[in-house]
């Protein structure tokens, strides 16, 4: 059995490729939190996880003044053990956002090294579904850009053989949103999936008028329309409209997406890697999203995501917005619109050391 002998984590502010914007926020820089690891037959593995901008330096703490000094000894194949036992001795902090992020380095750490290990790609190893996934593009769609910028992002996406592209709404009046839709839908025809997001901006009235007039635009999905935590406001609003409601990008334990999926208040399941704590909790969301015939279409990462998509029979796309390209060698794979999961044993994310530690703040 492959004992940890060394475990250390590291943070990164990573600069965000462009600017960014939707209803709420904007996208500040990627704090990106790494956690190496070292085991006594000589393999080494990286795991990461993420914040745009706040919080990073907590899980950094969390991770080296409790999680880590955990790992050590341990048998790092037992992954799911040690999933639980991480978790159980963060008893005072779960379910927390915090927390999660900070099981996530750690757990798509043992992931690469189970990968490694084993000589298979993630996408093999996860599941092994197909090579390659559809994408969509959000970097044409945010909230800032004109409505003649959307509609030149948009074609451009369907040029290049995308399938599909989101754009952020939640302007100050409906008639602005649907201006901005229809201007796209007019320019790209029926043949293209526009998704619409929200980012939990509206109340429960505000989003039920909006779907209402977004509803003749034929829209592959609205997402995260309402607070994250307002389950009952979400299954009302999958009632009151043909629409598919998005979420789970904001949900970070597998339970939360339970409910849910019980509760037929998700069309389509958002599961973040790093915001659930993992790939091993992300697998178990996935799987409990297959048995209600859902589909998966993660949140951001797609440097992970691509991999994790492949891997499960309900993964439906991967969204692009490109954010590592400073800290690895090559990037994602793009064919005929479709992403392609690495094939090198591990994660599959060719980190450049050098610009890792350039960037690296604690
Ligand atoms: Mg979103």
């Amino acid at each position: 059995m492959p004992k940890i002998v060394e475990a250390t984590a590291s943070l990164v502010d990573i600069e965000v490729e462009t600017l960014r914007t939707d209803a709420v926020q904007a996208f500040v820089k990627q704090e990106t939190v790494f956690v190496d690891l070292t085991t006594d037959d000589g393999c080494t593995a990286t795991g990461y996880s993420y914040t745009i901008g706040t919080g990073g330096s907590s899980v950094l703490a969390l991770l080296r003044e409790h999680l880590l000094p955990h790992l050590i000894g341990a048998d790092a194949t037992l992954v799911e053990r040690l999933w639980t036992d991480l978790f159980a001795s963060t008893r005072a902090t779960t379910v927390g956002a915090i927390t999660s992020l900070a099981l996530a380095a750690v757990d798509t750490a043992l992931w690469d090294l189970r990968c490694k290990r084993a000589g298979e790609p993630l996408w093999q190893l996860a599941g092994g579904f197909r090579r390659s996934v559809p994408l969509y593009d959000t970097e044409g769609g945010w909230l800032h850009l004109s409505t003649e910028e959307l509609v030149s992002g948009a074609l451009a996406s369907r040029a290049a053989g995308w399938p599909g592209v989101k754009l952020k709404v939640g302007k100050e009046r409906v008639d602005q949103d649907v201006e901005r839709l229809a201007a796209v839908r007019d320019a790209v025809g029926p043949g293209l999936d526009i998704m619409v997001d929200a980012n939990q901006s509206m109340t429960h009235a505000e989003a039920r008028r909006r779907a209402a007039a977004f509803e003749p635009l034929g829209l592959a999905w609205f997402e995260e329309p309402l607070p994250a935590d307002d389950v009952s406001g979400h299954v009302a609003l999958a009632r009151s409209t043909t629409i598919p409601v998005a979420v789970g990008e904001s949900l970070y334990s597998a339970a939360q997406f339970r409910d849910y999926l019980a509760r037929g208040a998700a069309s389509v399941v958002q599961v973040d890697v790093a915001r659930v704590g993992g790939i091993t909790p992300w697998l178990k969301v996935a799987h409990l999203a297959e048995t209600f015939n859902v589909h998966v279409c993660p949140h951001f990462l797609m440097e992970l995501h691509v991999s994790l998509v492949a891997a499960i029979p309900n993964g439906r796309y991967v969204e692009h917005i490109p954010q590592l390209r400073a800290v690895t060698h090559g990037q994602l794979r793009i064919e005929d619109g479709h992403a392609v999961a690495p094939d090198a044993p591990g994660l599959g994310i060719d980190w450049n050391r050098d610009a890792i530690d350039d960037r690296r703040t604690a």
